[in-house]
């Protein structure tokens, strides 16, 4: 058993102000629990604001939402690998499906952040889901195992199974069609199948591999109970602390 990764992704929402009045009423109301782990993931100008609202609790982590895919330069308004682990996260989200589709991001980026991200002490959670064309097009599992291969392309073997893994199907995204149980499992079942040719059934199966889109409190113990499903990876019903509070205890 993978203990569940519930993740909010809070986008271009909450700068310091309210992620810190977030912080207070989603702490009043999430009661810390050993058996999850609860990540969030801010804009970056939020980020040392919640990791010290959170203060000592150990239970959330933070992630930021994403890296630049050099080390370091002149890449004005953008954030590092580096700088990103100083401002308190830990995880990195790395191809979002706004990153790809929105800021053109292509496949080598991510590939690019996934290791640069280890390089400097975050974990990358990588995103891969198809669009709708793409689905209705018979051509689901071929875009996502594009995606998940070249993401992981430039990782030593060693580090490959220190990644987590987003489902997020585009069509899914912000539009309140959420994968019914039965197709998220089908995708992840691809996914860990293609961990498993590269890194063997035992480390493949401790790979989380997340579900992500249109995600809210009446639909995460379903797709939370679905096979190869090991966590929730949630945009709009995050903005809220009693709507989180819900999901994150699901
Ligand atoms: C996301 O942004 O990763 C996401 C899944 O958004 P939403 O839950 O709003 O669909």
């Amino acid at each position: 058993m993978r203990a569940p990764i519930l993740a909010a992704n809070w986008k271009m929402n909450h700068g310091p102000t309210e992620a810190r009045a977030f912080v207070a009423a989603f702490l009043a109301s999430y009661t810390a629990r050993t058996d999850r782990t609860v990540v969030l993931f801010p804009p970056a100008l939020s980020l040392s604001t919640v990791r010290d609202a959170l203060g000592s609790r150990a239970d959330i982590t933070l992630g930021v939402q994403n890296i630049h895919s050099e080390a370091k330069g002149a890449f004005t308004g953008e954030n590092s690998a580096a700088m990103a682990a100083d401002a308190g996260a830990r995880i990195a989200l790395v191809g979002h499906s706004e990153r790809r589709h929105v800021f053109g991001e292509p496949d080598d980026a991510t590939a690019a952040k996934c290791a640069l991200a280890l390089r400097h002490g975050l974990t990358p959670m990588l995103c891969v889901g198809e669009k709708l064309e793409q689905r209705e097009g018979g051509e689901t599992d071929a875009v996502v195992l594009r995606q998940l291969r070249a993401g992981l392309a430039k990782l030593a073997p060693a580090d490959a199974p220190n990644v987590l893994i987003a489902y997020e199907p585009v069509w899914a995204i912000g539009t309140g069609k959420t994968a019914t149980p039965v197709d998220a499992a089908a995708v992840h079942q691809v996914i860990r199948r293609e961990l498993a040719a590269r890194l063997g059934a035992k480390q493949a199966a401790a790979v989380p591999i997340l579900y992500g889109g249109s995600v809210t409190r009446d639909n995460a113990r379903a797709l939370l109970d679905a096979e190869n499903v090991d966590g929730l990876l949630v945009g709009g019903a995050s903005l809220d602390p009693s709507s989180w509070s819900a999901i994150a205890s699901t």
